[in-house]
């Protein structure tokens, strides 16, 4: 095989695992035990300390989740990858991490229902202050960065907004004042989207969603490309010394993570694992289908508005194609008269799934502000800016005419 190939794939479905299995499994078997043994103290120790790369505990690290880890690495050419029990858990891990009392994030208020919880409420008892500022504006986000900003955080898209930053100017903002930029690009996989092309220094996902595939399992990677120097970080800067731009890595892999203990179970391991071989497939498949309905419902007069970044006349369409190419997910959002109209088209689909998640390999619809941001108060509503006539629709792999079809029928229309 060509190393050189970029056909993702191949790369995985060719990966082999670290030591020969005893009975010539051609998948990485489930190591689901607590323990591993030893012959001797020494080899102990050895482990213990990290010299020997043996596994000692679940806890820390896992044969099976670490054969899912570097197949995350090898095709994303990351550094390190840590692989973790949800998304959330990979940014909460993250943010344990770089966070410290004292300091902020300079992040926007358009973010998934929970991780705006987390900034807002659970870090905050810890002293550390969510900033929500616009992150399609350079200024803004220089203006809000101070000596004890921990980093800039986006969504790739924002999750229900659909907006899109220029990664490589918050980047270069984010640089040029000692800051990394941390993304979530759970909404565009790799390859199709390359995190380090644009000046990405740490990646967030939720493997629940693409990689998963079919839902089967709730999991979360982080990935470090080592490409920030952490010694302007008060959290850091004395391992930075040791460690250079692993600093990050090290904290995470040897403190922050076992101490939180969120590692990513070996059987959700071998899920994803298996879901990544049909990533790409299932990907492409999702995302055309989902351009094709959100042209379909541009045409219908029922619908108030259709947010697609890869549609021509969408305001973010050039910059993502820049970021993401022709083909930006398999999520869009659209307007409807009102509330009610929401709920009675939701209520009326036959097709389209009634629930939460992104990239099943089913349909799922859901009105965001009555759900995932359900509990906020009124206060905080108005802050997140999720509209009440708006519902979400992930795309499967239905059939697309099918899928029309449903649209059409929960809005009382005929073909
Ligand atoms: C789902 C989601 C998360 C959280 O992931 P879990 O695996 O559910 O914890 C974070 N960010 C985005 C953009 C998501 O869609």
């Amino acid at each position: 095989m060509n190393k050189e190939t970029r056909d993702i794939s191949t790369l995985i479905l060719n990966r082999r695992f670290l030591r020969e299995d005893a009975h010539g499994s051609i998948s990485m078997p489930i190591y689901s035990g607590a323990a591993f043994e030893f012959d001797t103290a020494e080899e102990m120790e050895d482990a213990f300390l990290g010299k020997s790369g043996k596994h000692t505990y679940s806890r820390i690290s896992n044969p099976t989740v670490e054969a899912f880890e570097n197949r995350i690495q090898q095709i994303t050419g990351a550094a390190h990858v840590l692989a973790v029990s949800s998304g959330m858990a990979a940014i909460s891990n993250v943010f344990m991490t770089v966070a410290y009392a004292g300091s902020n994030i300079v992040t926007s208020a358009h973010l998934f229902g929970n991780t705006f919880s987390l900034f807002l409420f659970t870090l905050k008892a810890f002293g550390v202050e969510a900033r929500f500022c616009n992150l399609l504006d350079k200024n803004d986000v220089a203006k809000n960065i101070d000596d004890k900003t921990c980093a800039v955080f986006t969504e790739i898209i924002t999750n229900p907004h659909m907006e899109v930053a220029d990664l490589k100017a918050l980047a270069e903002v984010a640089h040029s004042k000692k800051v990394p930029l941390i993304v979530d690009s759970t909404i565009i996989p790799w390859p199709v989207f390359e995190a380090q092309k644009f000046g990405v220094d740490l990646e967030v996902v939720s493997g629940t969603k693409y990689i998963s595939g079919g839902a089967t399992s709730i999991g979360g990677l982080i990935l470090d490309y080592h490409s920030f120097d952490w010694s302007n970080s008060p959290r850091l800067n004395i391992l930075a010394q040791q460690a250079g731009k692993k600093a990050f890595t090290v904290k995470l892999r040897t403190e922050i993570s076992r101490n939180l203990g969120a590692y990513m179970s070996p059987h959700t391991a071998y899920l994803q694992s298996l879901g990544l071989e049909t990533m790409d497939l299932r990907f492409k498949r999702a995302s055309e289908t989902c351009k094709k309905l959100a042209k379909f419902l541009q045409t219908l007069p029922e619908i108030k508005s259709v947010q697609y970044t890869g549609l021509p006349d969408n305001p973010f369409y050039k910059i993502s194609c820049e970021q993401f190419g022709e083909y930006p997910g398999a999520m869009l959002t659209f307007n409807l008269q009102d509330q009610a109209a929401c709920y009675s088209f939701i209520n009326r689909l036959k097709v389209i799934r009634r629930a939460t998640n992104l990239f099943d390999n089913k349909s799922l619809i859901i009105h965001p502000l009555s759900t995932i941001y359900g509990t906020l108060s009124d206060e905080y509503k108005k802050m997140v800016e999720v509209p009440a006539d708006m519902l979400r629709l992930s795309v499967g792999l239905e059939n697309v005419e099918d899928l029309k079809e449903d649209l059409l029928q929960a809005l009382n229309k005929k073909r």
